[in-house]
């Protein structure tokens, strides 16, 4: 037993023993025994009383009880206390240091919680969002009403959107920002505000200026070959050496009006101005237009091509995109593979429903460095394009950029001198039917 239980004891039992020889000596023993111990319990729940109070304060002051089993019970929730508080401190130099990095920070930065309202937000998040500090505690949402941004918001996406900035009205200087939003903590989210008004403009300029100049040569390129082919017709046949540099001329011209148009069609893309038409397609009659195109020139390279038509799928999409990605994807096969190559192009879903349009060759292949970049604007594979002078490196782009209106995605599997398999997925939404 310890001195504290001790103290306790012997404050009971001395009292208790004094009263009872008063008691004893007045002739009423029990009663003045009971006497005591009722004023024992009252004294001991004032004490308790007492104890917790002090216990429930935030004061390491004043402590109530310096002796006995209080005065130790008094010393543990000392020592708790001045834990909690270092602990306390602790974390509020680390906020602080957070947020006084985070206010250096050169974008913007808002710490969200699992109900979207703004916990701490630095200055540049309130300057590129149009906030104010008395906005803190609000619901973002209810703040900021853009439907993409509300979009990130809700769903708690992680890949960036770009949209108009909130604060445009009164800050002319940001017309773009790009917003992210990160888990943060337990159930909280961070979101990552930046200001890409620079970058946005460099890049409509750019995009300007590629749908400007395809404009521009289109008239005269078509002159070019009208000229071209008239001369070819004039030329006498035993004139070699000319008709062989018109033709060079021709080849070069065809290449340039190809650019041309591809690049217009990318341009239009990139403007939304193409009209995302919703008609059902069946996918046996893309592929048997596709074949009537197609086998011939696989046969002019003794290559086998394959259309499985076992799944037949009936799509919501436009006819014409998909023909443009599926032409793409095939003329790239029959291009990129040898002679008396395979080609085979399938229709299947898999298990999510999703419809994955698959275009498989045995051709040359990709090494696994490219495969990232394949869908860059005139990006093209050096080793498998040494001897040829056709092509423009746009037709992969146009193709991710018509998947991607189709809410789809392009997928790339390559190995060197095996083959590639190019798979355009598109989501469980475009399909129609099935058969
Ligand atoms: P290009 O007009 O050059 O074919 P694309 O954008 O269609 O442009 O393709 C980009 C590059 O990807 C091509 O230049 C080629 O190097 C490579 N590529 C595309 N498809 C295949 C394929 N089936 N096999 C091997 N390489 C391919």
């Amino acid at each position: 037993m310890n001195m504290d239980w001790k103290y306790e004891r012997n404050i009971l039992f001395t009292g208790l023993l004094a009263t009872c020889l008063l008691g004893y000596f007045l002739g009423y023993t029990a009663w003045f025994g009971l006497a005591f111990m009722v004023a024992y319990a009252v004294f001991q729940f004032n004490r308790l009383q007492q104890l917790y109070r002090w216990a429930q304060s935030s004061s390491v002051s004043d402590v109530p009880f310096e002796m006995g089993l209080f005065g130790q019970l008094a010393q543990y929730f000392l020592r708790a206390k001045k834990q909690q508080l270092t602990l306390r401190e602790v974390g509020k130099a680390q906020r602080e240091r957070f947020k006084s990095l985070v206010s250096v920070y050169p974008d913007g930065v808002v710490i969200l919680s699992s109900t979207n309202s703004i916990q701490w937000m630095n200055d540049h998040a309130m300057g590129l969002l149009g906030l104010k500090k008395s906005d803190r505690g609000q619901i973002i949402d209810q703040l900021l009403r853009h439907p993409r941004l509300n979009k990130v918001l809700k769903l708690g996406t992680e890949s960036a959107v770009v949209v108009e900035s909130p604060a445009v009205d009164s800050n002319w200087a940001v017309e773009k920002v790009e917003v992210r939003s990160l888990p943060y903590g337990d159930d909280a989210r961070l979101l990552l505000v930046r200001d890409v008004t620079r970058i946005e403009r460099a890049s409509q300029v750019r995009k300007d200026f590629i749908s400007n100049a395809s404009h521009e040569l289109r008239t005269p390129l078509t002159v070019m070959k009208g000229y071209v082919e008239m001369l070819l017709a004039s030329t006498e046949a035993d004139n070699q050496p000319v008709s062989h540099s018109l033709q060079k001329v021709e080849q070069q011209v065809l290449k340039m009006q190809t650019m041309i148009e591809e690049l217009l069609q990318l341009s239009k893309l990139d403007e939304g101005g193409v009209e995302n038409s919703k008609a059902t397609i069946k996918v046996h009659d893309l592929f048997e237009q596709l074949e009537e195109e197609f086998q011939s020139v696989a046969k002019n390279k003794s290559q086998s091509l394959n259309f499985d038509l076992s799944e037949n799928v009936v799509l919501t999409a436009n006819k014409n995109a998909l023909l443009t990605v599926l032409r793409n994807l095939i003329a790239n096969a029959i291009h990129y593979t040898e002679i008396e190559g395979d080609i085979r192009v399938s229709c299947t879903l898999n298990d999510e429903g999703e419809v994955v349009l698959t275009i498989k060759d045995s051709g040359r292949g990709i090494s696994a460095r490219h495969l990232a970049r394949l869908t860059e604007r005139f990006y093209r594979v050096p080793e498998n394009n040494v001897m040829n002078k056709g092509g423009t490196g746009l037709g992969l782009a146009i193709v991710k950029h018509e998947l991607e209106r189709h809410e789809g995605r392009l997928q790339i599997k390559s190995t060197v001198g095996e083959g590639s398999r190019f798979q355009c997925i598109l989501p469980p939404s475009r399909v129609a039917r099935r058969g």
